[in-house]
């Protein structure tokens, strides 16, 4: 393909994820998201989500319907002249790795908020990681249909506890009951709200200017107020700046209801206008490589099990960087040093597991993956590099994992250490007992292990609390010191599944003294793949 042909399939591309506090309306919006691509009729059929059900119950549900999960990890739609990628994060009740090497793949983030509730906690962690590589992000207020907080005062919050500036694009004509639509600050126009629209397109019904007298008409004394506030916001909040947004420093404000299906589309146009096209990605050797740098090239950050738990099939998840995928192409993978045929990958148009025959650099392809991609891994066209950052996280919670049947000691060792490797947990073993222990970043992840060590590998555990409060990875610049160090410590180290040495802390305190008695070690709360 010439190179232009190729720049004009990247510019098309916006890869995005949604981030939110459980409950904000993620799921809502993806549905109305991909009502606007106009691919489902009805909203209504993203995810068989039960009200009310426990998370593991969800993700039990979610285990035997595997098939429906890995469709909607990625979903491909077509907007306005765009091709949008929305990678799904999980959505349990759960924190999960997945979702923060989800965002690696991305480059942009949707933030959804509950209006009534404004900032939660979830959203706080997640910002943080998109922080990690100053991700643009585009807010969306949800719930306008309800009873909102004073909208100044939500800006205020997200600009205070997430430490971004808030530039509002659109202002909201009062809440709840009063709901009446919203004034858009660039395009000088007010969008009415009607509702009973929430399963299709809104007809869109728009009164141009804030001054224009069919205002007065339509809005009455609510009219005036509008204008007088839009003065006060105006003064009171930042311009959007795309400078600033592409450098994760403001974010674009819309204010909406994803149940009403009303504001998902303002918030599209201003994804599609203004979120970046496929970014580059950093290599370990210190390059950068960009959407048309010569050669194909990608990255896997999640391994899903497939639909048929039996024949180990799992598929990897791979987020193109450059060049062009095409059915049936080599490709190479530079940690095993070995090329490979692709001749089946799949791709996600509008939630269809499909074959593809071509993909692009922002694209997500799934390759099936029979034990030999990990996460991490890259593929190039024959290049030797691998792409840096996607992280491990230091997990927060441990417990000691033991069988029922000890003569099955290997079986479980091995499982642990593939289920380490497609990134469900981390394993590790102390160099100083016979001990394994498992490591999750949430309590969920516990459950998952033991049901995957049963159904795939025919192994009865049971896990044991464990005095373990946190782990880092170590590493020191001289080997001395770390062999010195790793003498005197002993009683503390462990292995983790892919044999790195890490520090396992029984309480905060004793992690705090190491660091402070190891001035040479470096203790890591990530760990690159
Ligand atoms: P998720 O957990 O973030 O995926 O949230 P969901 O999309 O499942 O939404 C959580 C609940 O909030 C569901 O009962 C939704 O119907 C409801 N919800 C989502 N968006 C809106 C909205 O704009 N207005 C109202 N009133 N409810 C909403």
């Amino acid at each position: 393909m010439p190179n232009s042909a190729l720049q004009k399939e990247v510019a098309k591309r916006r890869t995005f994820a949604i981030i939110s506090h459980p409950d904000a309306g993620k799921t809502t919006i993806t549905e109305k998201v991909l009502l606007h691509g106009q691919k489902l009729l009805k909203a209504g059929t993203v995810k068989g989500k039960k009200s009310g059900q426990h998370a593991k119950s969800d993700w039990m549900e979610m285990e035997k319907e595997r098939g429906i999960s890995v469709t909607t990890s990625v979903m491909q739609f077509p907007y306005q002249n765009a091709l949008v990628n929305l990678l799904d994060t999980p959505g349990h009740e759960d924190f999960s790795e997945d979702t923060y090497r989800t965002l690696t793949a991305v480059d942009s983030c949707l933030m959804v908020i509950d209006g009534a509730k404004g900032v939660e906690d979830r959203t706080i962690k997640l910002m943080e990681v998109t922080r990690l590589r100053d991700t643009p992000i585009i807010t969306f207020m949800n719930k306008l249909d309800r009873d909102i907080r004073d909208p100044l005062e939500l800006l205020d919050e997200v600009e205070r506890i997430l430490n971004i500036m808030c530039a509002p694009v659109t202002w909201p004509i009062g809440s709840g009951k009063n709901f009446k639509g919203v004034y858009h600050l660039i395009r000088d126009q007010v969008i009415f709200y009607k509702t009973g629209q929430g399963h299709r397109i809104q007809e869109i019904d728009v009164v141009d200017g804030l001054d224009n007298p069919v205002l007065d008409q339509r809005l009455g004394e609510y009219a005036q107020e509008l204008r007088e506030q839009i003065e006060l916001v105006k003064g009171a909040s930042n311009e959007f700046d795309s400078e600033l947004f592409l450098a994760g420093e403001l974010t674009p404000v819309y204010f909406g209801t994803a149940l009403g299906n009303f504001g998902v589309d303002h918030m599209l146009d201003g994804l599609v206008e203004w979120a970046p096209r496929p970014l580059s990605r950093e290599t370990d050797d210190g390059r950068k490589i960009d959407a048309t740098t010569p050669g194909f090239s990608g990255f896997i950050f999640k391994i899903q099990a497939n639909m048929d738990p039996r024949h180990r099939d799992r598929v990897a998840f791979m987020r193109i960087v450059s060049g062009q995928y095409q059915q049936g192409m080599k490709m190479y993978q530079t940690r095993l040093g070995k090329e490979v045929r692709i001749a089946d990958a799949l791709t996600f148009l509008a939630g269809d597991r499909e074959h593809v025959e071509e993909a692009f650099p922002g694209d997500i392809i799934g390759l099936h993956n029979h034990g030999t991609i990990q996460i991490g891994d890259t593929f190039t066209s024959g290049e030797q590099f691998k792409f840096s950052g996607i992280p491990n996280f230091a997990p927060e919670l441990f417990r000691r994992i033991r069988l029922k049947d000890p003569l099955k000691q290997k079986q479980l060792l091995k499982g642990l250490v593939q289920l380490s490797e497609e990134g469900a947990v981390q394993v590790f073993r102390p160099l100083a007992n016979n001990d394994l222990i498992v490591g999750a970043v949430g309590v969920l992840q516990f459950d998952v292990v033991v049901h995957r060590l049963r159904s795939e590998y025919n192994v009865d555990a049971v896990y044991e609390n464990i005095n373990v409060a946190t782990a880092r990875w170590v590493s020191a610049e001289s080997e001395r010191k770390l062999d010195e160090f790793q003498r005197k410590a002993t009683a503390n180290l462990a292995l983790d599944g892919g044999d790195n040495l890490t520090y396992i802390a029984p309480t905060m305190v004793n992690l705090n003294l190491a660091i402070e008695r190891y001035p040479d070690i470096t203790f890591s709360h990530t760990r690159e793949h």
